[in-house]
């Protein structure tokens, strides 16, 4: 409102200064009559401007240059890692960034060196026996890629075919799985938000070719030790097609159960990579914090 009046006031101020005294008339000359005075044209002016050109001028929303946007260096590739990412793996070492998550309820978190997987042909592969792992560090909002691969030969079908899953927050799953002429219930194939949302559409590769996820993450904000002020939201990008498009996330990931029911509130959390018995690799993994 205070703007509004600022900008009243400047108009007519432009107006009063712009207006010309009424010209005297020579002699043996007739006063100009029915001429419209400038504060008449202004006033014309300003009635033939659109509701949006009015907006423009009284806005108080200007050309901002201040702060400048920082300035970043993308990758060549948009799946290479922008100059401000924490690359989580490069294909080397596995032990920089990712631990072994603890079995089981009630297990002592402790640093564990992942020592069940394999790094070959630059990816990284569980094998028979691997437990989880998971990122060492903790997240919040982020951007995160990655890029997976389930095994040329597939065997075994629905649940049991290339099953793995990307845990947000240790809690949160985005399900990996060969989903290529691969039947199994909608909100457990592969890019769903597990039992909760199907993914838009299957845009699942083939098994043994290279498929990426492009997720971006906010966090939940807590109203109580329960109950969600803003919940979790995710959007899904599978192979360059939207599959998840901003959906709010009901609670952690359970199955079968009411995800509502068991919220508990919590801070950041790591990435986990879900073993479920079947081998899957892992490679080009980076995520910007938010
Ligand atoms: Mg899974």
């Amino acid at each position: 409102m205070k703007q509004f009046t600022l900008s009243i006031l400047m108009l007519f101020a432009f107006v009063i200064s712009f207006a010309q005294p009424p010209q005297q008339a020579a002699p043996g000359q007739e006063a100009m009559s029915g001429q419209p005075s400038a504060l008449t044209e202004l006033q014309n002016l300003w009635d033939s401007l659109s509701p949006r050109q009015k907006n423009t001028f009284l806005t108080e929303i200007k050309h901002i240059m201040e702060p400048e946007v920082t300035i970043i260096q993308p990758g060549t590739n948009n799946s290479d890692p922008p100059s401000d990412a924490i690359v989580l793996f490069d294909g080397t070492d596995i032990n920089k960034e990712w631990e072994e998550a603890e079995r089981g309820f009630g297990a002592e978190p402790s640093v564990k060196p992942v020592v069940t997987w394999i790094i070959k042909d630059g990816a990284m592969e569980s094998t028979q026996g691997s437990g989880s792992i998971k990122t060492k560090r903790s997240f919040e909002d982020f951007q995160l890629h990655i890029e997976w691969k389930t095994p040329l030969v597939a065997t075994g079908e629905g649940q049991g075919r290339g099953n793995s899953g990307v845990t947000i927050q240790g809690i949160y799953e985005v399900q990996i799985l060969d989903s290529y002429n691969n039947r199994t219930y909608r909100n457990g194939q592969a890019g769903a938000v597990y039992m909760q949302y199907a993914p838009l559409v299957n845009a699942s590769r083939k098994p043994g070719e290279w498929q990426t996820y492009d997720i971006f993450y906010t966090a939940p904000r807590f109203k109580d030790s329960t109950t969600y002020f803003t919940p979790p939201r995710i959007t899904v990008i599978h192979n360059g097609v939207l599959i998840q498009n901003n959906v709010s996330i009901q609670g952690p990931t359970v199955s079968p159960g009411i995800p509502q029911y068991i919220i508990t509130e919590h801070g950041p959390g790591p990435i986990s990579l879900q073993q479920h018995g079947n081998p899957v690799a892992f490679r080009n993994i980076w995520i910007r914090e938010l």
